[in-house]
């Protein structure tokens, strides 16, 4: 056997990294207050009926059996980095290597309270859709769906669900033959939500929004939400019967009232090998970590996922004394953007931008997305390389 590897978190970045840790030969722990995996690309179903809660949840008991971690179902206290202990329910762990990945907080504007949101606690999808259903069986209504940013760190903006999760309520009012009763309106405080994907991709959604009659609020900061609906900084309001609001992510504080560096708006700062700097064999992945690189950068799965391997890699290669991979070499935006009737493929790096059309294909291949993530997270399917 060799290093002991103490994993702190259930997402795509923590699983992926006990996974690959374990692989290795390491004797690797992973806890995580949640006993499954959330897919959260996948919940966005949940609102519209096209999914259940389950369906997007993976027994984290069957993912450690499979790749031969252990799992501790509790909630980590507290971290002091510099010895690498970790405060459980009555409980100090250490390891040789501690990796971070617990996620984020998100920010919380005056007036959260009178909103729905994604991500965060799983179960505020299933809040969603009951609200959602409670106002169709009212016959007709007003919906309004925004995100917000965090001046300190851009990259924890997050508003590509909130694209998802519109295009597919159009989607289903239209199939239930209710779109002309519903009022649906895009709120963001940027002048040009989604620039990250890429110029073509913000045109492509204009056109689109304007297509399927959806009215747009950009370029006015959120002074705070009513049960009206949402107050700018203007005091001009946008009136909503339903508003779901995906606030910007936040340092977790848990890492934020630990001894860990932290950027601005409380990120664990790492260097280009995901490692904690001053801290040996600490090293911080996916939402928890500040990012780094271009302005467009973005905290996503997909990312998580290729820093947790870069993590394991340079844990074996410091072993061996040299220099593992580095994930800003990765750094990309990749997603399949879905719209319930189809969806639109986005990728970015420093070279290319693009944005491809795939109506009725598309929203398939998200589907198996989920399927094929599942069965290769339960080593039931080789897997795809970088996926
Ligand atoms: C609705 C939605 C759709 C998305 N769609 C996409 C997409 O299509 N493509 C894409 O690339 N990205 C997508 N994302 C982003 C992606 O889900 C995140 O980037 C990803 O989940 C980050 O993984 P993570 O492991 O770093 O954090 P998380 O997934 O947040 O995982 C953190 C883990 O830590 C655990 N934890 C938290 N606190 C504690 C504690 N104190 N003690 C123990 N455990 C703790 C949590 O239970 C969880 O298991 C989407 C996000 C949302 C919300």
């Amino acid at each position: 056997m060799r290093s002991s590897v103490l994993v702190l978190g259930g997402g795509f970045a923590g699983v992926e990294a006990a996974i690959q840790a374990a692989k290795q030969g390491h004797q690797v722990t992973l806890v995580s207050d949640r006993p499954y995996l959330f897919l959260y690309p996948t919940s966005i179903w949940v609102p519209t009926g096209e999914g259940r809660f389950e369906d997007s949840c993976l027994d984290m008991e069957r993912v450690a059996a499979a790749n031969g971690f252990r799992l501790r179902v509790a909630a980590v206290e507290r971290i002091q980095a510099a010895t690498r202990q970790v405060w459980l329910a009555g409980e100090v762990l250490t390891a040789d290597h501690l990796i971070l990945a617990i996620g984020a907080a998100r920010l919380k504007p005056q007036g959260i309270e009178h909103t729905f949101t994604l991500g965060g606690d799983p179960h505020a999808v299933e809040r969603f859709r009951d609200a959602l259903e409670a106002l169709l069986a009212k016959g007709s209504g007003r919906i309004a769906m925004g995100f917000g940013g965090n001046p300190k760190d851009t990259s924890a903006v997050r508003g590509g669900p909130v694209f998802e999760m519109m295009f597919n309520v159009d989607t289903m009012l239209r199939r239930r033959g209710l779109r002309s009763q519903f009022a649906l309106t895009f709120f963001a405080p940027m002048d040009s939500p989604g620039a990250r994907m890429g110029d073509k991709a913000v045109a492509a959604m204009g056109q689109m929004f304007d297509r399927l009659q959806i009215g747009t609020r950009y370029g006015k900061k959120i002074q705070r939400f009513e049960s009206t609906g949402v107050v700018f900084e203007d005091d001009s309001t946008l009136d909503a019967d339903l508003v779901l609001f995906l606030p910007a992510g936040a340092g977790h504080p848990v890492l934020i009232a630990s001894d860990l560096p932290r950027n601005d708006a409380g990120f664990v700062t790492i260097d280009p090998h995901c490692a904690v700097p001053g801290m040996p064999g600490v090293w911080a992945v996916g939402d928890s970590a500040a990012l780094e690189g271009p302005a467009w950068r973005a905290k996503q799965g997909h990312l998580a996922e290729v820093m947790a391997r870069v993590a394991v890699e340079n844990i074996d290669a410091s072993e061996h004394g040299v220099t593992g991979p580095n994930y800003l070499d990765h750094l990309s935006i990749l997603c399949l953007m879905d719209m319930g009737n189809g969806a639109a493929w986005v990728y970015r790096d420093d070279r290319v931008q693009r944005m491809v059309p795939l109506p009725v294909v598309g929203h398939w291949m998200k589907k198996g997305w989920g399927a094929y993530f599942k069965a290769s997270k339960l080593d039931q399917v080789p897997r795809i390389p970088g996926m």
